[in-house]
C-alpha cells in the first residue's frame, strides 16, 4: 500500500468514519499547509508522551502533574460532581457556561445489549466518594446522554449511590430540555444549560 492508502485505512478506523469520509480527510490533509500537518504531527506524538489520565477524574489530559487542570483548580465547586459517560461530555457541559463544578469520568454507559457494566468506572467513582464528601461534596449531578443506555446508567447509578450515601449526597439527573437521542457533545450550549438548571 501506499502512502495515501494507509492514511485512508487509518482514518477508516476511526468511529463513524467511512471509506468516502476517509479519502477526504487525506485530500484535506494534502491540501493543507505543512505547518499544519507538522502541528498534527507534533499532537500525535504528545499523545502517547505528555497526555495521561487524571487520577481523579479519569479525563485524558496533557497536565504535568497527577490530576487535570480542572481538578485541582481551587476555583471549582467543590460542592458538585458530573458524572458523565466520556471525555466529550465534559467539554459539552463546559461549553453551556454555567456549570464550574466538578467531573467524572464514567468511561461509557452501560450496553442494553449485553448489560455488561464491568468496562465502567463504577467501582472508582464509589471509592472516591468520601474524599470528596469530606472536600465539601454535596451533590452527584448523573449527566448521561438522553438515550436508553443513558437512562439505565442513570437508573443504576443512583440506586446504588442512593443505598450507600442517600443522607450524605443529593442526586440529580439533568433536566429533559435534551432531546430524546441526544448525545450530549452535540448539544447546543442553550440545551445544555437549561438541562442543567432543570436537574432533578
Ligand atoms: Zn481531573
Amino acid at each position: 500500500m501506499d502512502t495515501i492508502e494507509r492514511l485512508i485505512a487509518i482514518f477508516q478506523k476511526f468511529p463513524g468514519i467511512g471509506p468516502r469520509q476517509a479519502q477526504r480527510f487525506v485530500q484535506f490533509l494534502l491540501r493543507s499547509p505543512p505547518s499544519m500537518r507538522r502541528e498534527l504531527i507534533e499532537l500525535l506524538q504528545s499523545l502517547g508522551g505528555a497526555v495521561k489520565q487524571c487520577a481523579q477524574c479519569m479525563r485524558f489530559s496533557s497536565s504535568s502533574g497527577k490530576t487535570c487542570s480542572m481538578c485541582s483548580n481551587p476555583e471549582r465547586n467543590q460542592k458538585l460532581l458530573a458524572v458523565v459517560a466520556v471525555d466529550a461530555d465534559i467539554s459539552a457541559l463546559e461549553r453551556g457556561g454555567t456549570y464550574r463544578g466538578l467531573y467524572f469520568v464514567l468511561g461509557g454507559t452501560i450496553s442494553l445489549a449485553s448489560e455488561k457494566t464491568n468496562n465502567l468506572r463504577i467501582k472508582q467513582l464509589f471509592d472516591s466518594l468520601p474524599q470528596r464528601i469530606h472536600a465539601g461534596l454535596e451533590e452527584v449531578i448523573l449527566a448521561f446522554p438522553a438515550n436508553p443506555e443513558g437512562d439505565a446508567t442513570a437508573i443504576q447509578v443512583r440506586e446504588k449511590l442512593t443505598e450507600v450515601l442517600s443522607p450524605l449526597l443529593t442526586i440529580t439527573a439533568l433536566g429533559r430540555g435534551l432531546s430524546t437521542g441526544s448525545e450530549l457533545e452535540y448539544a447546543d450550549p442553550e440545551t445544555i444549560k437549561s438541562a442543567l438548571e432543570s436537574r432533578r
